[in-house]
């Protein structure tokens, strides 16, 4: 490599004075020397070294820094890592030399720049688990994060010097990743111009037509846009507002998305024409009241679309923005754009998070940045959760624009749109989640996969007994809830496989047999697995008992040892009876060491007995369930008699099969029949009408058999039902 000539050396100092002069923040003597030799160190680390461009490798560095003070508004800390970024991974020095002159923060800051950047590596899971590192380091210290954001930048804006397979590479990861990280960070500035620079490279055709034609309409564009601000203007001046209004043109990117989503040609995007309106507050009035005084004058003169108005005033979005929209209509029908914010508004819209700690006294609010931060460190944190998967889920929440949700008590949560019922109640808390069993979202009973809307009101109803179903993941949408069902259920299935393992180690020792090939053989071709976790899995399922253990491997042959062992189990039956049977489980509210049996489902007030799975947990089940006659007979020494008292929680779930003449208006009738019963809620309905037949299953939770039998008699007097009975439920759908 050419080492630098003089040319290159006035080029790096031009450069670097122009970083100190945009760096208004690092103002003092101090903060001045800490950049200068945090210069000289990258300066000489990357003597010599040179871009693809040709250019010297540490205006690459200056560049970096330069937005993060200039752009983003960072301060001299920030300044001085983006210097250092890349002398860690390019030349000798290491963390702990930064360390030593630069103390421990900056060493840390850099530390994690150096990680996240990392080598170049072409596989997706790699991508996926440096993405990961990326945002465990944010959760740090979110300056490593915004250095990362401007670092990209600047090599997006330096991407033709790349060859054309990682131009695309490149362009393609930006897209995915940094533009919408930018995005969430409140970077709007960076994002638009990340975007562009991603269709600038993976579209360039389409990219060079549209900003051909935003362009040429340009000229047009101001015309109109003048026009249509000259009697807000007035307006706005006879108030004493002091303002700017600006005509606003739409990002390339936005209007590429636009047109490809949609699928309408450039002219048709009618919000081309927007104009922003930024003011500065009169200091006796919020400027809350202020904006919308703003929005009034304008509606006074043109027309409002009353579907596009979007407040942002009252409620920031997460990302900290904050503006009032409106869309009217302009001068020849046309809808033109709105956005009123004040000055204050514009900073954090343009730089994001990085404006809001200069307005930090204003806004004193728990910034919902650092909720999501924290939500994501506690995904990271979990060490079952798989980066890639992860990555999918995150991508998802980053994407989906957001709604606003309540609690009872008020409190506002903001969940992606399309969340459910079930995705509010893992945003609660983890353990409502789990329990969760229905909701009430405006004061009207839902099942947990209701897709809920901006401004629903939702209170989760919860079971202790309860436990998450398969089918939940078909219905979750939030990555924070589907990392924790994941979670869950293989939890679950390795206990299963557990349990299903010395469940077959018992059974071998009860009838005297070694463990060999030939039993395997049988298991595997009895479950079709060839997978030992899986069989282990499948048996903790089944639980077999010894007689159906001795189907299994009685499948081909009987031979005469197998009918000796049926006499010998025999015998150990007859014996066991003598166990004491009088012993009693007392269930009530404060009772935790049961399970409810799901092969029968018995709720309180039914016949059951119960069954001793280990000391300190019964198993209760209906007396008329086949496996409790088989328990029995097969294991009578660890069954119990139970008394199960009154719950107050509705806890317990009962079936009920309905039939009658389809008539119209019958489901409504049934719904508000059970909507009535103060002690039962509904969990799922199914009703099948044909031939003017109507059946229909109905799920519900109630306190014991007391509830089911009147919601039975109740719904028996409802017109048109012929038959209405209570059926035992066996899901086949619950692990
Ligand atoms: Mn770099």
């Amino acid at each position: 490599m050419a080492a630098f000539s003089k040319e290159d050396k006035q080029l790096i100092e031009d450069n670097f004075q122009e970083l100190l002069d945009v760096s208004k923040r690092s103002s003092t003597k101090e903060q001045h020397e800490l950049i200068e030799k945090a210069f000289n160190l990258a300066n000489r680390a990357h003597n010599n070294m040179r871009r693809k461009s040709g250019e010297p490798y540490i205006l690459h560095p200056i560049a970096v820094a330069r937005t993060a003070t200039h752009e983003i508004g960072l301060g001299t800390k920030s300044i001085v890592a983006a210097l250092l970024h890349d002398v860690v991974e390019d030349t000798d020095i290491t963390v702990e030399d930064i360390n030593l002159q630069f103390g421990e923060k900056i060493a840390s800051i850099v530390d994690g720049l150096t990680k996240i950047s990392g080598v170049l590596v072409n596989k997706t899971t790699m991508q996926a688990e440096n993405f990961r590192k990326v945002l465990m380091t944010m959760s740090e210290d979110l300056r490593v994060i915004f250095i990362k954001l401007a670092d990209r930048l600047h090599n997006m804006r330096t991407l033709d010097s790349m060859p054309p397979n990682k131009q695309l590479k490149i362009a393609g990861e930006t897209l995915f990743i940094y533009a919408p990280l930018a995005h969430r960070l409140g970077l709007y500035a960076i994002k638009v111009e990340l975007e562009d620079l991603c269709l600038k490279y993976l579209h360039p055709n389409d990219y060079i037509a549209i900003s051909d034609k935003i362009k040429e309409s340009e000229k047009k564009r101001l015309t109109y846009i003048n026009r249509f601000a000259l009697p807000i203007t007035k307006r706005l001046n006879a108030e004493g507002f002091e303002f700017e209004i600006s005509g606003r043109p739409k990002s390339i990117y936005s209007v590429w998305n636009k047109m490809d989503s949609k699928n309408v040609t450039i002219e048709e995007i009618y919000d081309l024409f927007a104009i922003r309106i930024i003011f500065e507050p009169k200091p006796e009035m919020p400027e809350k009241t202020q904006c919308w005084n703003i929005y009034s004058i304008i509606t006074d003169m043109y027309l409002p679309r009353p579907d596009r108005i979007r407040d942002w005033v009252s409620q920031p979005k997460t990302n900290g923005y904050e503006a009032l929209h409106a869309t009217v209509m302009g001068p020849n029908g046309k809808w033109v754009e709105v956005q009123v914010r004040s000055k204050r508004m514009n900073e954090i819209a343009e730089r994001g998070y990085a404006a809001h700690w200069k307005y930090k006294g204003i806004n004193q609010q728990e910034s919902e940045l650092d909720r999501w931060i924290k939500e994501i460190r506690e995904m990271l944190e979990d060490p079952k959760s798989d980066a890639f998967e992860f990555l999918d889920d995150f991508k998802m929440n980053l994407f989906s624009s957001e709604i606003m949700v309540f609690t009872p008590k008020g409190d506002i949560y903001t969940l992606p749109a399309k969340a459910t019922a079930l995705d509010f109640a893992f945003y609660i808390h983890s353990e409502i989640g789990f329990q969760s069993i229905g909701a009430n979202v405006n004061h009207k009973l839902v099942s947990l996969n209701q897709e809920l809307k901006s401004g629903d009101q939702i209170e989760i109803l919860t079971s202790p007994k309860h436990e998450p179903e398969a089918n939940w993941m078909e219905f979750v949408t939030t990555a924070k809830a589907k990392s924790k069902l994941k979670n869950r259920f293989r939890d679950n299935r390795k206990l299963l496989a557990e349990q299903g393992k010395i469940h077959l180690e018992y059974l071998l020792v009860e009838l005297g047999m070694q463990p060999n090939s030939n039993i395997f053989r049988k298991l595997y071709n009895h479950y079709k697995t060839r997978n030992k976790e899986k069989l282990y899995y499948k048996i903790g399922e089944d639980k077999f008992n010894k007689e159906e253990f001795k189907k299994i491997l009685d499948k081909r042959s009987k031979s005469k040892w197998i009918k000796f062992w049926s006499i010998e189990s025999k015998k150990t039956k007859s014996a066991s009876k003598k166990f004491d049977k009088t012993k009693l489980l007392v269930v009530d509210d404060s009772t935790d060491n049961y399970k409810i049996a799901r092969c029968c489902n018995p709720i309180p007030g039914d016949d059951v007995i119960g069954y001793r799975k280990s000391d300190d947990e019964f198993v209760i089940h209906s007396s008329s369930c086949l496996n409790a006659i088989k328990l029995n007979s097969s294991e009578s020494d660890k069954v119990v008699k139970v008394e199960w008292t009154i719950h107050k929680i509705l806890a317990f779930l009962g079936r009920i099969k309905l039939k009658g003449i389809d008539a119209v208006g019958i489901v409504n009738d049934v719904t508000t029949v059970i909507s009535k019963e103060l002690n039962v809620n509904m969990r799922a309905i199914n009703v099948e009408s044909h031939d003017g037949i109507f059946e229909g299953v109905i799920d519900v939770y109630v306190h014991n058999v007391n509830d089911l039998n009147n919601l039975i008699m109740n719904l028996g007097k409802v017109k048109g039902i012929s038959q209405v009975y209570r059926q035992e439920i066996q899901d086949e759908s619950i692990q």
